[in-house]
C-alpha cells in the first residue's frame, strides 16, 4: 500500500496488489499510436475533393457527422472543415444533425444527415459499408500515406466525395522511452488502427522495431493473447475505448492520460499525466517494491 501511495504521488494510479506486483514481470510493451506515442492532437495538413461533390456539402456533412465523436482526429476534421467551408462559400448556419450516429471504434464514424448515408474514416470503414475506392481517391491515400500522415476518407450516399491527410506529430519523450526500455531488457511493440505505412514510419523514427497495423480493438487483444502464448509477461499501453480489449487482456494494461473512461476502467494501471515516461516510473516502482518484500 505505501508502493501504489508512492506511485499516486507522482501521478501513477496502480489498482491493487496485484497489477503491482506482476508489472516487475514484464518483458514487453505493447504501445497503441495515436494518442499513447504520438501528441494525440492530429492536425490536417491537405483536404482534397473529389469530382462530383461541392466543398460546401463536403465540409458541412464532415462536421455533423464528426461532431459527435471523441477521437482525437474527429476534432481536428472538425475544425478544418469548418474553416474550410466559410472560405469556399458560407458555413451552414443550421447545421443538420447526424441521425443513427455511430461509432465505428478503430474505423471512424456514420451517420444519416439530410437522408444521405454519411461515412467518415479509414479504407476500412469503406469496405464495411461496399463503398468502392476511386482511382483518384487511391491516389491520394497512397500519397498521404507515404508522407507517414492519416489519410481520412468522406462518402456521401456510397461515393467517396472528399478525403483529408492527417498527421500527428510523436510525443517528445517517446523515442527516450523506447531506448531506455531497451537497455533494461524490455523489449516493444506498436498495435494501431492506423495504416501499415503510417505505423511503419512512426515505429522507425521511435526505435520500435515490430509493428502490428490495421489491427480493430478486438484484433489488438488477440495481438496480445498471442504474445502471452509464447510466455512473455505482456504490457499494453493505450489511451482509447479501441484499446479497452488489449487492456484487459495483458498482462499489466496501463492507460495513458486524458484518455476515455472506458480505457481507465479496463487498465490495472492509470498514468495520469499522459506521459510515455511514467511506463518506467510504474515498472520501476514494482521491480523496487518486489525486491523489498523478497
Ligand atoms: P490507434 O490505434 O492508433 O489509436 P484508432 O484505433 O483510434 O488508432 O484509429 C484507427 C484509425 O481509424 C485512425 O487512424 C483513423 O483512420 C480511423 N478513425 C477512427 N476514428 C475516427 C474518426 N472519428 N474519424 C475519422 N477516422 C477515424
Ligand atoms: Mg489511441
Amino acid at each position: 500500500m505505501v508502493a501504489t501511495g508512492k506511485g499516486a504521488s507522482q501521478g501513477v494510479l496502480i489498482k491493487g496488489g496485484n497489477a503491482l506486483e506482476k508489472a516487475h514481470k514484464v518483458a514487453m510493451v505493447a504501445f497503441d499510436k495515436t494518442g499513447t506515442l504520438t501528441m494525440g492532437k492530429p492536425v490536417v495538413v491537405s483536404a482534397v475533393l473529389f469530382s462530383g461533390f461541392s466543398m460546401v456539402e463536403f465540409c458541412n456533412v464532415t462536421v455533423a457527422a464528426e461532431a459527435n465523436s471523441e477521437h482525437p482526429i474527429a476534432k481536428s476534421i472538425v475544425e478544418h472543415a469548418k474553416k474550410l467551408s466559410q472560405k469556399h462559400g458560407s458555413f451552414a448556419k443550421h447545421l443538420e444533425e447526424a441521425k443513427d450516429f455511430q461509432v465505428h471504434p478503430g474505423e471512424g464514424v456514420s451517420g444519416k444527415i439530410n437522408d444521405k448515408i454519411v461515412l467518415v474514416g479509414n479504407k476500412r470503414l469503406m469496405l464495411a459499408y461496399s463503398v468502392p475506392i476511386s482511382h483518384e481517391a487511391e491516389d491520394y491515400i497512397t500519397e498521404t500515406e507515404k508522407l507517414a500522415r492519416t489519410c481520412v476518407l468522406v462518402a456521401i450516399d456510397g461515393k467517396v466525395a472528399g478525403a483529408f491527410a492527417v498527421t500527428d506529430p510523436v510525443k517528445p519523450e517517446a523515442g527516450r522511452v523506447i531506448s531506455f526500455l531497451h537497455s533494461m531488457g524490455i523489449s516493444s511493440i506498436m498495435v494501431t488502427g492506423d495504416n501499415w505505412a503510417t505505423a511503419i514510419a512512426i515505429a522507425r523514427e521511435l526505435g520500435i522495431k515490430k509493428v502490428f497495423a490495421e489491427t480493430d480493438p478486438l484484433g489488438k487483444a488477440e495481438k496480445i493473447k498471442e504474445l502471452q502464448m509464447k510466455g512473455t509477461t505482456v504490457a499494453m499501453v493505450g489511451d482509447g475505448i479501441n484499446d479497452s480489449p488489449a487492456l484487459v487482456a495483458a498482462d499489466v494494461g496501463m492507460a495513458i492520460g486524458a484518455g476515455t473512461d472506458v480505457a481507465i476502467e479496463a487498465a490495472d494501471i492509470v498514468l495520469i499525466k499522459s506521459n510515455v515516461e511514467d511506463v518506467i516510473t510504474a515498472i520501476d516502482l514494482s521491480r523496487k517494491t518486489m525486491s523489498r518484500i523478497r
